[in-house]
């Protein structure tokens, strides 16, 4: 049994050529690419979202790669507007030599170490992988395999989204009224998306009583391969 924590991979992307390529597909609405200079993205963004013309920001993406628990995606697949590419309990069986022959968990942020609550999780994760190899030993397969995984198994998950989806998942999935364990991923993410596209993200509230330093690492894609 291996326990790790959540890290949250996030493609390189220039955030000011992103504004300015939906500036630039916007502007079509008006004919007013002549209007096109260094800053005026900042405005006519700022315009267009106050307005809720929102569609211009279906024209941009960003990819994010996380390894995180079954519940956080769970929870992130229920968003229908993003794309999903997940590390399958149906194929992978954690009892082979590809695995280490364990099963990883995601330790949750919010049961801490060294407490009677956490003891308890701990417990049940080893008596999980126990019963998981065992079977996974007498020749079960993946299929039957995944029916003894909780929702802290960890798993590697590949998420796109445009703009205008990314805005609505975070101003949902970084607010108090979310799950902590996906809080912890997606509030990192989102104060990156608000220091690199301000005039995108600026207006997303989140969670500002989550400890920062249960926040997930964020790294860049390349990072780990
Ligand atoms: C705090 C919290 C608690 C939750 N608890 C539960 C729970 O107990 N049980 C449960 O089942 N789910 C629960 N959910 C999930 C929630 O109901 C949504 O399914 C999920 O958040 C996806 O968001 P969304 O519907 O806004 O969808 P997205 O798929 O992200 O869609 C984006 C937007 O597009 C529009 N849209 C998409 N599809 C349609 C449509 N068919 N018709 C009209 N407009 C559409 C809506 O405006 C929607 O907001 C919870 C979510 C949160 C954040």
């Amino acid at each position: 049994m291996k326990l790790i924590d959540p890290v949250i991979y996030v493609e390189d992307y220039d955030g000011k050529k992103i504004m300015k390529r939906i500036e630039r597909a916007c502007r079509t609405c008006y004919r007013s690419e002549d209007k096109i200079s260094e800053d005026s993205y900042k405005h006519l963004l700022k315009n267009c979202i106050n307005r809720g013309h929102e569609s211009i920001l279906e024209h941009e993406k960003v990819s994010v790669r996380m390894i995180c628990d079954i519940g956080v995606y769970k929870d992130l697949t229920r968003h229908r507007f993003a794309s999903f590419s997940i590390e399958s309990t149906r194929y992978c069986n954690y009892g082979k030599d590809k695995f280490d022959n364990e099963i990883k968990f995601i330790k949750p942020s919010h049961i801490d170490e060294g407490t009677q609550e956490y003891e308890i999780w701990k417990d049940t994760m080893e008596n999980i992988e126990k019963s998981y190899i065992k079977l996974s030993e007498i020749g079960g397969k993946p299929d039957q395999l995944r029916m003894l995984l909780p929702h802290s198994t960890a798993a590697e998950v590949n998420m796109t989204a445009n703009i205008r989806e990314w805005k609505h998942i975070l101003s949902l999935r970084a607010s108090k009224h979310a799950h902590p364990s996906i809080r912890q991923l997606l509030i990192p993410l989102l104060l990156k998306f608000k220091e690199d596209m301000p005039e995108l993200f600026d207006e997303i509230e989140y969670d500002t009583d989550f400890e920062p330093e249960k926040y997930a690492k964020l790294k860049s894609f390349e990072e780990d391969e």
